[in-house]
């Protein structure tokens, strides 16, 4: 026998009285509280669905995953009228990127003439940024977060999903929803649960995370140190620098062999002006091994369940896109689900639009992502100082050229924007605009590697 034990906004408690578990019932339970399913929750409590979220931790604190607000994601906060309360969240403001290859110094990418409100991207802790849309999706009586609930399984039925099994600390407890998201990151259970084909692209990269104090004349903008087969992303968070050592895939307990010394003057010679900061490398315990993946859904959905963010496509930190990207994804399921959502009319045909709004983006990204890796292995093979290929030289003083990367990188292709906002800046929905210029970006990267290949 069941009792409806307590009804609250969005979510009623069904407790069992035979036996422990309890059962709870929403509209969309979502899966995971990152960027992807924080975002969902809001937009979709924003539009008046019940919406619970689930978060396996209890905080939004883990380890370093990305700090990069693109311009795209702050004029979505635009669109929501939350932009000034999330600029007054402690963040830097980077306006171009460039950074040092075998002592050149070039601007990849210029933020300053991006078509949005923000020209640039807001370097941001991603607890902050979780914590901003948290607060404000509470707001929403349709709004449930439920933190140290860790899904294990999905609840099914005649091949449809009716829900999840979550672990808690007081239990197991059961979620019954119209529509469940897995927003689970790229160790998604959910999809593991619902046996979607994943495909995966080689990676030759992970990353090493660390961070070291900075001080007054260290470089603002600067993002790679490029030489002696190594790569260091230094990214300014005021007084110290989040730091990013990329290592060949699988190469960290080799490195742990030569010893701390070893690491930190690798690190030195590339950025010799570490200086003596470099000493505050004391243990690796401070050096956080992040191992890096891209792989693709074929299939992001089932009948009653849809995956969008890393749980869809697992991005590579190469050009800061994933947090974006997983935000758009939420985005774009928000503006097709809602209005279904209310009116209880979720099929998976919807679901299917979803991934097509979604899958060109995802794919066109994660190709420059690859790419961009071929050049990481072409700098480990060259263990010396390197040669400045002219490639880089002529594209650095072409004009447009950082121009069309922040755009591409900063805002997108296929950039979302919140259904029934009117008044948007002059960059929505153009596609085939945006096609052609990463379709340019693409063709100019990749001539340039072969290029060099050839010349090296
Ligand atoms: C080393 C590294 C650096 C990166 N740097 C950047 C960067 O600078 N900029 C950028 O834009 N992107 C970066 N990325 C990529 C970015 O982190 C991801 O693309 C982005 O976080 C994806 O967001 P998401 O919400 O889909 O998934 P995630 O951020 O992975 O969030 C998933 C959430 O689900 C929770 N969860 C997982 N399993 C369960 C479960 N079973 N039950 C309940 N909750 C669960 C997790 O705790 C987590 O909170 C980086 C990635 C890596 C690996």
């Amino acid at each position: 026998m069941l009792l409806v034990g307590a009804r609250a906004w969005g979510e009623i408690i069904v407790q069992g009285l035979a036996m422990a578990l309890q059962t709870l019932e929403t509209t969309c339970c979502i899966v995971g509280g990152g960027p992807a399913g924080m975002m969902l929750g809001y937009l979709l409590a924003r539009a008046g669905v019940p919406v619970t979220v689930l978060e396996k931790h209890n905080d939004f604190f883990r380890d370093f995953r990305g700090d990069t607000v693109h311009p795209s994601t702050l004029e979505l906060m635009y669109e929501l009228g939350l932009l000034e309360d999330f600029l007054k969240v402690p963040h830097q403001q980077l306006t171009s990127v460039g950074g040092v290859f075998g002592g050149f110094p070039f601007q990849a990418a210029n933020f300053r003439h991006v078509p949005t409100h923000c020209k640039f991207v807001a370097l941001m802790p991603q607890w902050d940024f979780l914590s901003f849309i948290s607060k404000r999706a509470k707001t929403f009586p349709a709004f449930r977060l439920r933190m140290h609930y860790e899904a294990v399984d999905l609840l099914r039925e005649n091949g449809r999903v009716l829900g999840v099994k979550a672990r808690t600390p007081e239990g197991d407890v059961h979620i019954r929803a119209d529509l469940v998201a897995g927003c689970d990151g790229r160790h998604s259970t959910t999809r593991k649960a619902a046996r979607l084909e994943v495909q995966e692209f080689g990676v030759p990269i992970d990353v090493l995370w660390f961070r070291i104090s900075r001080v007054g004349n260290d470089p603002e903008q600067l993002f790679g140190n490029i030489n002696f087969g190594k790569v260091l992303i230094l990214i300014n968070r005021g007084d110290y620098f989040q730091a990013g050592f990329i290592i060949r895939k699988g190469s960290f307990e080799e490195m742990q062999r030569k010893g701390l010394e070893a690491f930190r003057q690798s690190v030195h010679q590339i950025a010799p002006y570490l200086g003596d900061r470099i000493e505050e490398l004391k243990d690796w315990a401070q050096i956080k091994l992040l191992s890096v993946q891209i792989n693709r859904l074929t299939r992001w959905h089932r009948p009653g369940l849809l995956c969008i963010g890393d749980a869809a496509h697992a991005m590579s930190p190469a050009g800061g896109v994933g947090i974006n990207l997983a935000i758009q994804d939420a985005v774009a399921a928000a503006n097709l689900l809602a209005q279904p959502l209310l009116h209880g009319c979720i099929t998976e045909a919807l679901l299917a639009r979803v991934q097509r709004r979604r899958e060109l983006p995802t794919r066109i990204t994660q190709r420059m992502q690859v790419n961009a890796h071929k050049v990481f292995e072409h700098v480990f093979q060259n263990p010396g100082p390197l040669k400045v290929p002219w490639q880089l030289k002529m594209g650095s003083r072409i004009p447009g050229v950082q121009r069309v990367l922040a755009r591409v990188v900063g805002v997108g292709i296929r950039p979302e924007h919140i259904s029934g906002v009117r008044n948007r800046p002059v960059f929505g929905g153009r596609l085939v605009r945006g096609i052609a210029v990463c379709a340019g970006a693409i063709t100019a990267v990749t001539v340039a590697y072969r290029l060099w290949r050839v010349q090296n």
